[in-house]
C-alpha cells in the first residue's frame, strides 16, 4: 500500500509521490462528501481540491449527474470550478485534488488544463479511469502539464462505498 505510505509528499527527490497526514484527512473529506451523493441516490463519488502547502480547501465536490441532468456534474469537475473561483485562478498548480474513484477522461482533461499539482485518488476505474486504468491522462508525457499522481488512497473505503451503492440499486431493481 505505497498509496497509503504516512511520508511527506514530494519531500524526498526521486523517490515515488505517496500521501501524507494531510492528504488522508482530505481523502476522509473526499469520503464523507461521497456519502451526501449516495444518500441522494447518486454514485458515491467525493472530491477535495486544497492548497497543497497548507491544507486550505478551496473546493469542494460529489457526484450530481442524475440530480443535475449533467453529464459534467462530477465530483472532481466540481472541486476544480469551486477552487478555480474561490482562488480567481484557472491555474491550480499549488493545490492537490483528493477524489475517491479515478478520473474519468473529461475529468482527467480539466486536471490538465486546470494545471493541478497533484491528484490523489482512491478506488482505480477499470471501465473508466483516465489516470491510470485505460489512459494515462495526468502523467502523459505529450500534454503540457502533468499531476503528480498518487493513486490507490484509502481505495478500499472507496471501494466499499461503491459496491455497497450498486448492491442496493440491484436489490431495488435499479
Ligand atoms: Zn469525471
Amino acid at each position: 500500500m505505497s498509496g497509503t505510505n504516512p511520508a511527506t509528499p514530494g519531500a524526498t527527490p526521486g523517490t515515488s509521490p505517496s500521501a501524507g497526514p494531510l492528504d488522508l484527512s482530505m481523502m476522509a473529506r473526499a469520503l464523507a462528501l461521497a456519502d451526501q451523493a449516495a444518500d441522494l441516490g447518486e454514485v458515491p463519488v467525493g472530491a477535495v481540491v486544497y492548497r497543497t502547502s497548507d491544507g486550505t480547501i478551496l473546493g469542494e465536490g460529489f457526484n450530481r449527474r442524475e440530480i443535475d441532468k449533467d453529464p459534467a456534474a462530477h465530483a472532481e469537475f466540481a472541486a476544480i470550478m469551486a477552487a478555480c473561483r474561490a482562488t480567481g485562478d484557472w491555474r491550480l498548480n499549488d493545490c492537490s485534488l483528493a477524489v475517491t474513484l479515478e478520473p474519468c477522461p473529461m475529468c482527467a482533461g480539466l486536471i490538465v488544463n486546470a494545471r493541478v499539482g497533484r491528484v490523489l485518488y482512491g478506488a482505480d476505474d477499470p471501465k473508466a479511469g483516465a489516470c491510470r486504468s485505460l489512459f494515462a491522462i495526468t502523467t502523459d508525457t505529450r500534454l503540457n502539464h502533468r499531476a503528480e499522481l498518487v493513486s490507490g488512497v484509502m481505495a478500499e473505503e472507496s471501494a466499499t462505498k461503491l459496491r455497497s451503492f450498486f448492491r442496493g440499486l440491484r436489490a431495488r431493481g435499479g
